[in-house]
C-alpha cells in the first residue's frame, strides 16, 4: 500500500502563542513532520506571534528544542531541520497591545493562504480578531484555528462566537477537536457510510448499546486551578465525547461535505434527552501510589470538581429510540485507553445448545492505545469438543495492516492544521453545533451544583468510583475493562 502525501498549497501560518506548551508539544513538531513529509511546500513561513521579547533566531532555537523534545529521534534528520527552521521567524506581540502589528503586517506575502492558530487563552480571541482587522493583516480569505475549551457554558459559548463573528465569517473560524482530527474517528465514517455490512444494523433494532470510554493515567497536577474552574464534564464530555456520540450517531449524510456532515451532528445532540440525575456519576480521585489526591492539586481543599464522569444518555429519534449510550471519562485511571464499543444485540433465535459459550457482538473502535478496530464474533470452538461456540477478535490494527506506513499516519494536530490550509472544515466543530452541546450541558451541571453533590471518591488506578459500576449493573450490562 502506498501512502499518497498530497502538498497543500503555500501558506503564512501565524501562531498566536507560539512560545506556549500548546505550540511546542504539538503545533510546531507537528508541522516539522508535515514538512518532512512534503506536505508542507517549502514556500511557507511559520511565524510565532507572543509576548516574550524573542527576535527570529531565538523562536528558531526555540523550535529547534521542541523537534528535539517532540519528535522520535530516529524522525529527527539535521538538514531538514535546518531546512524547516529557515521557513519559521517570529514577532513580539501582545493581544491586548498595539505594537508588533504592522512588524507582522510586513512578513505577510500576497496571493498565500494565511492563517492565524490563536493558542492563547480563549480571553484574547476578541482582541486578536479585532486586531487582525483593524491593522489589515486579515482579509475575507483569512483562516482562524481557536483551541478548546470553547466556552464554559451557553452563554460564554455564545458570547465567544459573537466576538469571532464581528470579524470573520464561520467559513472561516476552525474550531479544534483534536479528537476529530484522529484516524480511527475518521476511520469510523468509513467504516459506516462505505459499506453495506454496518448500515442495515446501525440502529436500536439491532443495537443493544454504546460505550464511549476515555481514560487517563495522569492526574491535574500543575493545572489544577484550571481544572478545578473546568471538571469532566466540561473539559471532555461537551466536546471530545460528544463529538464522538455524534458520528457514531448520525444519520448518512448526502455527501461528505463539511456542512453535510456537520447538519447531521447537530441534529444528534439536539435529539438528546436531558439525562436524568440517577444516570450521572461524578468521582474525584484520592490519594494513592504516593501521590496527592485531586484535592491536593487543586487549591481548593473542599473542590467539588469531577475528574471523572460517567452518564448514561438517550438519543430521542427513530434510529435510536431506547437505546442508551453510555459515556465515562476519568483522570488517574487504571490504562491510558479510549474506545467506542458498539455491542449488538442477541441473534432472534439460538439453534446451538451452547447458551453459555455465547456472547455479543461487539464492534470496538480503539482511538488509543493501538489505534484500529475490532469485531467481537462467535465461532465455533476449533476440534473434536462438539459444537461449542467461542468468541473471537476480528482485529484490525492499523499498526499491523499498515506495517511501516502506520508511523506516517499523521497526528491529529498534524491533520488538523493541513486541514485549516485546504480550507476543509469537516472535522472542525461548527458554532452552532458547540452551543448546542452546551445548551445540553448546562442543564445537567446546574443540576448538580443546585444539589450541592458531592463527587464519590475513587482509588487511583482503579476503573472509577463503584457508583460508575452501578449505573450499569442496574441495566444488567457492564463496562468494559479498561485495558492500555
Ligand atoms: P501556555 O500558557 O503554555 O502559552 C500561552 C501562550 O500565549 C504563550 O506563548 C504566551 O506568550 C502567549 N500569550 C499570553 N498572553 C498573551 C498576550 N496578551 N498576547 C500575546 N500572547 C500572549 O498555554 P498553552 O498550554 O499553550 O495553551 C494555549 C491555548 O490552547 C489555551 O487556550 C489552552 O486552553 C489551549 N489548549 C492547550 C492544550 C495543551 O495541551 N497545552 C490542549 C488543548 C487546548
Amino acid at each position: 500500500m502506498v501512502s499518497r502525501v498530497i502538498p497543500v498549497d503555500p501558506f503564512d501560518l501565524v501562531i498566536f502563542g507560539g512560545t506556549g506548551d500548546l505550540a511546542r508539544r504539538k503545533i510546531l513538531p507537528g508541522l516539522y513532520r508535515r514538512f518532512v513529509a512534503g506536505q508542507m511546500p517549502a514556500d511557507s513561513r511559520i511565524i510565532g506571534a507572543a509576548r516574550g521579547e524573542l527576535d527570529d533566531a531565538g523562536f528558531q532555537k526555540m523550535v529547534a528544542e521542541a523537534i528535539a523534545e517532540f519528535v522520535p529521534a530516529e524522525r529527527q534528520d539535521k538538514a531538514a531541520i535546518k531546512a524547516f527552521l529557515e521557513r519559521v521567524g517570529y514577532v513580539s506581540i501582545d493581544a491586548k497591545g498595539t505594537g508588533g502589528w504592522d512588524a507582522l503586517k510586513s512578513r505577510m506575502r500576497e496571493n498565500v493562504v494565511r492563517a492565524f492558530y490563536f493558542s492563547v487563552a480563549p480571553a484574547l480571541f476578541g482582541d486578536l480578531a479585532e486586531r487582525l482587522h483593524a491593522h489589515g493583516i486579515a482579509d475575507a480569505w483569512s483562516r482562524i484555528v481557536v483551541e478548546k475549551p470553547f466556552g464554559r457554558d451557553l452563554a460564554s459559548a455564545k458570547a465567544l462566537n459573537a466576538v469571532l463573528a464581528e470579524h470573520f465569517d464561520e467559513h472561516q473560524i476552525y474550531r479544534i477537536d483534536h479528537y476529530l482530527g484522529k484516524e480511527t474517528v475518521q476511520n469510523l465514517m468509513a467504516v459506516r457510510f462505505a459499506n453495506i455490512l454496518f448500515e442495515p444494523l446501525w440502529k436500536a433494532e439491532y443495537i443493544d448499546h454504546v460505550q464511549i470510554t476515555v481514560a487517563e493515567t495522569v492526574g491535574v497536577e500543575g493545572r489544577g486551578a484550571y481544572y478545578d474552574k473546568s471538571g469532566a464534564m466540561r473539559d471532555m464530555v461537551q466536546n471530545h465525547l460528544m463529538q464522538l456520540l455524534c458520528l457514531i450517531a448520525m444519520e448518512p449524510p448526502y455527501h461528505f461535505d463539511p456542512d453535510a456532515v456537520r447538519d447531521e451532528k447537530l441534529k444528534v445532540i439536539r435529539a438528546l434527552d436531558p439525562v436524568k440525575p440517577e444516570d450521572i456519576v461524578r468521582g474525584q480521585y484520592l490519594p494513592g501510589g504516593g501521590q496527592g489526591g485531586y484535592v491536593e492539586h487543586s487549591e481548593d481543599p473542599a473542590s467539588r470538581t469531577e475528574s471523572y464522569i460517567a452518564l448514561k444518555c438517550h438519543i430521542s429519534n427513530w434510529r435510536w429510540k431506547n437505546t442508551p449510550f453510555y459515556l465515562r471519562t476519568g483522570k488517574r485511571l487504571r490504562a491510558r485507553a479510549s474506545e467506542i464499543a458498539i455491542t449488538f444485540k442477541e441473534p432472534p433465535h439460538s439453534i446451538f445448545d451452547d447458551a453459555q459459550g455465547w456472547r455479543e457482538n461487539v464492534l470496538v473502535i480503539r482511538l488509543q492505545p493501538n489505534e484500529g478496530m475490532n469485531l467481537m464474533m462467535m465461532i465455533k470452538e476449533p476440534g473434536p469438543g462438539g459444537m461449542r461456540l467461542m468468541q473471537v477478535p476480528l482485529d484490525m490494527s492499523f499498526a499491523d495492516a499498515l506495517g511501516a506506513e502506520a508511523e506516517d499516519i499523521p497526528d491529529a494536530y498534524e491533520r488538523l492544521i493541513m486541514d485549516v490550509i485546504r480550507g476543509n472544515q469537516t472535522l472542525f466543530m461548527r458554532g452552532d453545533e458547540v452551543e448546542a452541546a452546551w445548551a445540553w450541558a448546562d442543564p445537567i451541571i446546574a443540576g448538580w451544583e443546585a444539589r450541592g453533590d458531592r463527587p464519590q471518591g475513587y482509588d487511583p488506578g482503579s476503573s472509577g468510583p463503584e457508583d460508575a459500576l452501578m449505573l450499569m449493573h442496574r441495566d444488567g450490562r457492564r463496562w468494559r475493562e479498561i485495558k492500555g
